[in-house]
């Protein structure tokens, strides 16, 4: 399952709604619960196995009391066999080719402290030896509900625990006629009982597991739905160009970097001609399209990275160049009133040319702390002026430079 999908939160909240899971999801969605379960199960079993080292041989206190006949044969097989065989798997756990096989290592640590027991059971003739087998449940109770293995893996090794019991009562001195079969039927309870507890304890798991998935999916959606919020917050919805309130943003940003570094920043206002009279002869609908195509046409003319193309107002668009002296923003504005040009959009109407045509103010200026910001948009803001002034389909430059024409002189 790929998430986040849009079918991930049906098969997610399909599963949940069941009253009782499956004990393995379809696949992909079983690898990415495994996968992350694994991990926990490898913290836990750490430490379970610690655990399980010193309450396993703190019980040899009881051995003393319980099967006092073979008592240093008990001790031995504590010290020297289990407890050398949990340090063992505990140990290749961790190593990473063994980690594939951690179910069959909590297997075996199961059998081996089970089977550890029984075997005792069969070598002591001491009457309290008939109670020792409650030593059995307190493994299955630590391995299934504590060391919290796999159930599958639980159920095979309580299945064969409570098979080699049976089988051994015959053998083990220490059990009457009663007392055996009464053992193996309190045995039989605890281990169900206990399964019952790992079935649980892995379905909520499983549910956990479901409900942090949705979560992310569903801080996913929120933080898509967020950046798209942004977006269209700053972008202007005919267009697609910046809008006038994120341009401001930028605007006074780049002018303070711009103070700073002592660069040039370079502006053009753009207008486009007789709009008015366009829409009226073309009609509100046709005007839309056309806006969008100018827009484009600037973007495009306008290609280096902070370079940053904006909607001013209904038919006025800005340019601005960080790093860019006048003649270059002139020679920008050539290439956007060329790209328009090029299109030839047809506007009968227009007084001044048979087609679309723009009027462009340029300016540029180094900016210093004892400029007001806004100086240089009015710079270019008056070139325009003067532009559509002396006659329009023109650029006009602020200062020094030549008055310069585009297109129809
Ligand atoms: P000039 O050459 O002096 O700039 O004349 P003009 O007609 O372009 O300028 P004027 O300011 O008189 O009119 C601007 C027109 O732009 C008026 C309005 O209908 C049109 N306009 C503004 N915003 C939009 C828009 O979002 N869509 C359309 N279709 N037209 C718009
Ligand atoms: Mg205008
Ligand atoms: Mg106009």
């Amino acid at each position: 399952m790929d998430l986040p999908s849009p079918e991930a939160e049906e098969i997610l909240k399909c599963h949940l709604n069941r009253r009782a899971l499956p004990l393995a999801f379809d696949q992909p969605l079983e690898t990415h619960y495994l996968t992350r379960e694994n991990n926990r199960r490898q913290k836990r079993y750490l430490l379970s196995g610690i655990v399980a080292i010193l309450f396993y041989n703190f019980f040899f206190l009881g051995d003393r009391i319980m099967i006092p006949d073979i008592f240093g044969m008990a001790w031995r097989l504590r010290l020297f066999g289990v407890t050398p065989a949990i340090a063992l798997a505990m140990f290749l756990v961790n190593l990473r080719p063994f980690q594939r096989h951690t179910e069959l290592f909590a297997l075996a640590l199961m059998l081996i402290t089970s089977l550890g027991i029984i075997y005792l059971l069969t070598q002591s003739h001491h009457p309290n030896a008939a109670h020792y087998y409650t030593g059995i449940i307190i493994i299955a109770i630590f391995g299934n509900i504590v060391a919290r293995i796999r159930l599958k893996t639980a159920m095979i090794s309580s299945g064969m625990i409570l098979l080699v019991y049976c089988l051994s009562l015959a053998h083990m001195p220490a059990m009457g006629p009663e007392s055996g079969p009464n053992s193996a039927l309190v045995l039989f309870a605890s281990l169900t009982i206990s399964l019952f507890g790992t079935y649980q304890l892995e379905t909520e798991a499983r549910r956990d597991f479901l409900r942090e998935m949705l979560q992310t999916l569903h801080t996913h959606k929120l933080k898509e739905a967020n950046e798209e919020l942004t977006r269209m917050s700053r972008t202007d919805g005919l267009t697609g160009v910046i809008n006038r309130q994120h341009f401001d943003r930028i605007y006074a940003r780049q002018w303070r970097i711009s103070c700073r570094n002592g660069e040039w920043l370079g502006f053009l206002f753009i207008d486009i001609d007789h709009f008015k009279l366009y829409n009226d002869h073309y009609g509100h609908q046709k005007g839309d399209a056309t806006l969008k195509q100018v827009a484009t046409v600037i973007s495009k003319s306008v290609g280096r990275a902070g370079d940053t193309t904006a909607r001013y107002g209904g038919e006025e668009f800005v340019v601005l160049l960080p790093q860019t002296e006048l003649e270059n923003a002139h020679f920008i504005a050539q290439r956007i009133a060329s790209g328009i040009e090029s299109l030839h959009i047809e506007h009968t109407a227009s007084p001044t040319a048979p087609y679309i045509t723009l009027s462009i103010g340029v300016a540029s200026t180094i900016p210093t702390v004892n400029q007001w910001p806004e100086s240089l948009i009015k710079k270019a803001d008056d070139a325009l002026y003067q532009a559509k002034e002396k006659g329009r389909d023109l650029i006009l430059c602020s200062e020094d430079m030549p008055l310069r024409l585009h297109g129809r002189v």
